[in-house]
């Protein structure tokens, strides 16, 4: 799956779960918390692509999500690709194939979405609204980068880097302060899971059962089989699911949105 469709079904999973706990479970969120747990969700549906790395002195290649704040995420998706190419050959066992890059490994695993989510939160609970802000400001960069991809390429990283910092700002001084802001280590979490659902639904496949061992490999990759496979950047992926994923996050966002709109004219529904 491509950037675009990952950042887009991290939206989607967290404007329906949203909604699904207004409807079902009376739990009322406000439209600003609804905003940023959706571009943190989306964010973090990226976030496991920061393993793919590219040169960066020369300052090429790399995941899309590597480029979101020029050299700065290369460097970081450098480090992070060998840190998971360190793991890989760590915990790896006998029938496990070489590898000489780490990409779709460690970040790609149950173990690290929830090592992630939790540390969001741990971070948020330490040290409050200024955690908050570094978070926000780096999530919503990736999530800029994955949704908005053509502007966010005509743009430069530059200017997505200055319109996370605003945005982050934003967030910041509307936020109520002294809380533990569980939700956005939750959303994270949740956008990482999403992202490795997605890969799963392509030809590579992800190692999802890591670390349970299997007839001696300890990376075994889960896919569909290749006939049913979403093909990257084929017209199912491009065409059909991100229409089906817009029109749900549209949906649940109308369905969140417009029983309070309501209300305020004073329309019963
Ligand atoms: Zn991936």
């Amino acid at each position: 799956m491509m950037g675009p469709s990952h950042a887009l079904s991290g939206a989607a999973v967290w404007l329906t779960g949203s909604w699904a706990l207004d409807y079902f479970a009376d739990y009322h969120q406000s439209p600003l918390a609804l905003a940023v747990g959706t571009a943190v969700c989306a964010g973090g549906a990226l976030f496991p692509d920061l393993d793919l790395s590219g040169k960066v002195t020369r300052n090429q290649g790399g995941a899309t999500v590597a480029r979101t704040f020029g050299v700065f995420s290369l460097f970081v998706a450098e480090v992070m690709e060998k840190i998971s190419l360190g793991v890989y050959y760590a915990t790896k066992l006998s029938r496990d194939p070489r590898r000489n890059n780490g990409h779709r490994t460690l970040t790609h695993t149950i173990p690290f979405t929830v090592l992630v989510g939790w540390g969001t939160t741990t971070l948020c609970t330490a040290y409050g609204k200024w955690a908050v802000v570094s978070i926000l400001f780096f999530m919503i960069g990736l999530a800029l980068r994955g949704l908005f991809d053509k502007w966010a390429e005509r743009a430069g990283w530059v200017i997505v880097t200055l319109v996370s910092a605003a945005a982050a700002w934003f967030t910041f001084a509307n936020l109520p302060g002294d809380r533990g802001y569980p939700m956005i280590g939750l959303a994270v979490g949740v956008g990482c899971f999403v992202h490795i659902l997605g890969d799963m639904i392509t030809k590579a496949g992800v190692p999802i059962l890591w670390p349970i061992p299997i007839k001696r490999r300890m990376w075994t990759m889960i896919g569909l089989p290749n006939s049913i496979a979403l093909r990257t950047g084929s017209k199912a992926e491009v065409v059909v699911l991100r229409t089906a994923l817009t029109v749900l996050s549209v949906l649940a966002a109308v369905g969140l949105v417009a029983p309070s709109v309501l209300q305020r004219f004073n329309i019963e529904v």
